[in-house]
């Protein structure tokens, strides 16, 4: 743990206690596939999506970095809503217009309204230049026809931002703020994930929705833009899920390794074990030097870079952990196997890291 202010140390303190108090008692609903609405909204009420919303409060990637570990090491999935709800208020407070931040941000950074950012079309995959979804300008109005799939929150958010083409001539794109009650939008939470329960995950369809000027975000065929603005949010979170995974994991496997006797010898005994857990232990501090560094100096090609590393070093730590527990892992109520899932998951979006990699070498 690189130092921390006195401020951080607080907040520290208190995503501790917040995780005690309201996540803990949530897990099993959450495991059961349950959208944890109301946590979200306790994080919105003790002031944790503040951190980083331009004027609610310190603008800090290191404690944005602290929050997502401590929720993803109690909850991989609570964590992956946090960072989605943060990362579209983020967009939304960086490209909005003054009417839309006061419409929106305020809202947001209590949890009263949950907003998800969606981009990904069966069609389109990672993408985001392949996007089909079409936005065409009427005169008067704009008229968006097409559907997102692979959408956290699809079934709970409030408002979400979409990504349309919006020139018919050239590839070109426009981001719009719908809203979920818009005539014309529909929505189906149908998709279930090998891990990452609870996440509300599903399709959007867009029917002939008409909207006004006032719903675009950001500049008129701009829309792109949108990915190189949340990049930080969304690649300094994804890490930090990733190290919440590998931090429990490796709490775990060494509590294991050292109770667990065959014949009389506890299982950290055998060099092969031991060997393993050194792994294990060194991806988990060379993440977490790579993505607090990243944090705090806002290094944007250490964010991608942590992005890599932490999620392929969790994948591997989720195995590792797996092969040491044995079966008793492998046990569905003991649940390490399962974080494999949870891993799995990380490296596919907030950007996709094979993606990824052409920002890297355009950020170097
Ligand atoms: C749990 C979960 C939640 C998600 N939530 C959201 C959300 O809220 N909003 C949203 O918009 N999307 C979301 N996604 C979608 C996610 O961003 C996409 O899965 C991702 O962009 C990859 O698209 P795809 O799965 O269709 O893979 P495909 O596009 O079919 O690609 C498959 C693989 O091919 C390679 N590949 C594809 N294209 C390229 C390329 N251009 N360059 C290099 N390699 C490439 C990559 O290895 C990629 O993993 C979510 C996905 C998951 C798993």
């Amino acid at each position: 743990m690189m130092c921390l202010s006195e401020e951080q140390q607080i907040l520290r303190t208190s995503i501790k206690d917040f995780v005690k108090r309201y996540v803990v008692p949530g897990l099993n609903e959450i495991k059961n596939d349950r959208f944890p609405r109301d946590i979200l909204r306790e994080l919105g009420k003790n002031g944790f999506f503040n951190v980083m919303i331009p004027g609610f409060g310190v603008q800090d990637s290191y404690s944005y970095s602290l929050i997502v570990e401590e929720l993803a090491s109690a909850s991989p999935s609570l964590a992956w809503l946090y960072v989605t709800h943060v990362a579209a208020a983020y967009a939304l407070s960086r490209m909005g217009s003054e009417d839309q931040k006061s419409q929106y941000i305020e809202k947001m950074a209590d949890g009263r309204l949950l907003a998800t950012i969606a981009i990904t079309e069966p069609a389109s995959g990672a993408t985001a230049s392949a996007v089909q979804t079409k936005a065409e300008f009427d005169g008067k109005a704009w008229v968006i026809n097409g559907s997102k799939t692979f959408i956290t929150m699809a079934s709970d958010a409030d408002a979400f931002i979409i990504m349309a083409r919006s020139d018919s001539e050239k590839p070109a794109f426009t981001d719009f703020i719908l809203r979920s009650d818009d005539r014309g939008v529909s929505r189906s939470a149908s998709l279930k994930g090998s891990g990452m329960p609870g996440i509300g995950w599903g399709e959007i369809f867009l029917e002939n929705v008409e909207t006004g000027q006032d719903r675009v975000l950001g500049n008129r065929n701009e829309g792109i833009k949108i990915i190189p603005t949340i990049a930080k949010v969304f690649t300094i979170g994804a890490a930090s899920i990733s190290l919440g995974i590998m931090d429990v994991l490796n709490a775990n496997a060494l509590e294991h390794i050292r109770e667990r006797k065959i014949n009389g010898s506890s299982l950290s005994s055998f060099q092969v074990v031991q060997d393993r857990y050194l792994h294990m232990y060194t991806n988990g501090q060379a993440a977490s030097a790579l993505i607090y560094r990243a944090a705090i100096n806002d290094d944007i090609k250490l964010a991608y870079a942590a992005k890599v590393f932490a999620t392929e070093k969790a994948i591997e730590n989720a195995v590792t952990a797996s092969r040491l527990f044995g079966a008793n892992g492998y046990e569905r109520s003991v649940g390490i196997a399962s974080y494999i899932d949870d891993a799995l998951a990380v490296p596919l979006h907030f950007i996709n890291n094979d993606v990824l990699t052409g920002l890297f070498m355009n950020s170097v």
